[in-house]
């Protein structure tokens, strides 16, 4: 045990709720059980230390925590199903990457063995050698000095390790890799290195930074599948602060460095607005219910607006969207160009269906959400979109088509046609019940009028 070592654990300890602190000690006793020597990695540690060096608060530091990151000393599976015994939950187990996954009372532990990696190429992923490696060893592997620090929870229990200097490169806010072909290994750790920047407040350490620039200049990012950069342009669209990221990513030459047409995107917009944005999306969560649309792409959406739609599809395959989320988002800017000067909160509701309707309902929520009004005009448009999507397009007539071919509407195309008057009449207010329902059509049947519109225009 060290003193910084326990003081680290004794906070960890501290910021997990009270109801969850017997998830370390279930780990500490798996490890005695198995022998083994595990240690806590990567984020806890990090925001641990950062709540000791007074840079963060404590009392969210478990719902922010998107996993816990546990490294053992020796084999991470048998360890995994060790824990498994005594801490119920989905345990999901990766022979080949010899990792292991628990998710527990809504947290997932990964276990990891204790590895060595080597590159053959760049952007590839790293060839794996997990025999006999310590865990002091496992920490020279990662991406940067904040990232590879550690504490022990068995034997050892509070015992710190931390190799590389992580808390000192903590405390002076600066993101430093391990070696100089760390971003030439593993480009993905462009993306991380903004990200951690902007998250700690802090900068690139000085060779860090050179090699950074060294790796964008000789076009490292090529390297990367479309997949690989997704999965980091989700991670930073997942950040409280990912606009500012996607403005850095931007100067830092990352994001033409992916695809031309994606550079200079930043600068349509502002930060401000990239905060409006997000209130929006927290007060009208709703409107992504029953849609593929998560949070974190409707951010992508919105910071990709700029784009010209002539490369918008292969930027967008370039960073690995998916080919349905593209259509969507495609849909959703071609709505928006085309729809607004027409649209407002003004306009009877049936109006607003009549425009909205031949849409996808995700892509007018998509539009909805995007959609950065400048004036009254814009804002009465926004209002337009969510009355449709959280009330006019839920509303439709009580009589089934059954029914009004029973009440004497012919068969056919005339019953569509009145079920869409119908709805127009009640969207609007002009009748309310089944009953005005029957009433309309049993004048629009007297009258042989094709139009319910005509026949409650008669009958008032
Ligand atoms: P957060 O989840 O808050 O972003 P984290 O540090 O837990 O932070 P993960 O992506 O879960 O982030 O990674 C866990 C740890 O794995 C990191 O702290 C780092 O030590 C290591 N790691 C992740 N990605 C890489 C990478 N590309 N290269 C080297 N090490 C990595």
């Amino acid at each position: 045990m060290t003193q910084r070592g326990q003081q680290l654990l004794d906070e960890i300890n501290l910021a997990f709720p009270v109801d969850r602190r017997h998830i370390l000690e279930r780990l500490a006793t798996a490890a005695r059980r198995s022998g083994l020597r595990i240690a806590l990695v990567g984020g806890l540690p990090r925001e641990a230390l950062r709540c000791l060096g007074g840079q963060r608060p404590r009392e969210n530091l478990y719902d922010e925590l998107r996993d816990i990151d546990v490294v053992v000393e020796g084999d991470a599976i048998h360890f995994a199903r060790e824990l498994y015994r005594n801490l119920p939950g989905e345990l999901v187990v990766n022979e080949a990457f010899g990792t292991a996954t628990l998710v527990t009372e809504g947290i997932a532990i990964d276990l990891t063995s204790s590895r060595r990696e080597s590159y053959s190429a760049p952007g590839q992923l790293p060839e794996v050698d997990t025999g006999g490696v310590r865990l002091e060893e496992d920490l020279l592997r990662r991406d940067f000095s904040v990232n590879a620090v550690a504490v022990e929870l068995s034997p050892d229990q509070g015992v710190l390790l931390d190799p590389l200097g992580g808390e000192a490169d903590l405390r002076a806010r600066q993101v430093r890799i391990l070696h100089s072909a760390s971003f030439h290994d593993d480009p993905t750790r462009l993306f991380r290195a903004l990200r951690y920047s902007i998250r700690l407040n802090a900068e690139l350490e000085p060779a860090s930074m050179a090699a950074f620039h060294r790796a964008i200049e000789e076009d490292m990012l090529d390297t990367l599948s479309p997949e690989r950069v997704r999965y980091e342009l989700e991670c930073i669209c997942r950040e409280e602060r990912w606009h500012e990221i996607w403005a850095v990513m931007d100067l830092a030459q990352i994001l033409p460095g992916l695809h031309d047409a994606l550079g200079g995107i930043s600068s349509w917009w502002t930060l401000e607005q990239g905060s409006s944005l997000d209130i929006v999306l927290r007060n009208q969560r709703e409107v992504l219910e029953g849609t593929e649309l998560e949070p974190w792409l409707v951010r992508l959406a919105w910071a990709t607006l700029s784009m010209r739609d002539t490369w918008f599809e292969a930027a967008m395959n370039r960073i690995g969207i998916f080919p349905r989320h593209i259509r969507s988002m495609q849909t959703a800017r071609h709505l928006l160009i085309s729809v607004p000067e027409r649209l407002s909160s003004d306009m009877p509701p049936s109006g607003i269906v009549d425009l909205l309707e031949h849409f996808p309902r995700e892509s007018v929520a998509l539009a909805m959400l995007i959609h950065m009004p400048v004036d009254d005009r814009g804002v009465s448009t926004r209002r337009a979109m969510l009355n449709y999507l959280l009330d006019y397009s839920l509303v439709r007539p009580e009589l089934s088509g059954h029914e009004l071919i029973r009440l004497g509407i012919p068969a056919g195309p005339a019953v569509g046609e009145c079920h869409r008057r119908l709805r127009a009449l009640r969207l609007d207010g002009h009748i309310v019940s089944e009953e005005d329902e029957r009433n309309v059509v049993m004048r629009m049947v007297n009258l042989g009028e094709s139009s319910a519109d005509q026949a409650t225009t008669d009958g008032d």
